[in-house]
């Protein structure tokens, strides 16, 4: 077994010189495939960015709002001494 690659499907080792997976039956990679793979994971990963930046966002209109909440009472106490 010199040539094998890995299905780009299921993960499995199979006979480089097939053109489908033997364990799940997919095409076996070529460029277009990868092209496509690497693709849909960039996509996802800057949708996880995009997310966490919304969560950043969340976190620190809470923080703002605390903030803005203790300023107001110190300055509901500086005015009342
Ligand atoms: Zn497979």
């Amino acid at each position: 077994m010199e040539n094998t690659t890995i299905c780009h499907a299921c993960g499995r080792t199979m006979d480089g010189a097939f053109r489908y997976c033997p364990w799940c039956g997919k095409a076996s990679a070529d460029t277009g495939a990868v092209a496509e793979q690497m693709d849909r994971v960039f996509e996802r990963l800057a949708v996880m960015q995009r997310e966490d930046a919304y969560a950043r966002f969340d976190r620190m209109e809470l923080a703002l709002g605390c903030l803005e909440r203790e300023l107001s009472q110190m300055v509901a106490v500086t005015r009342s001494a």
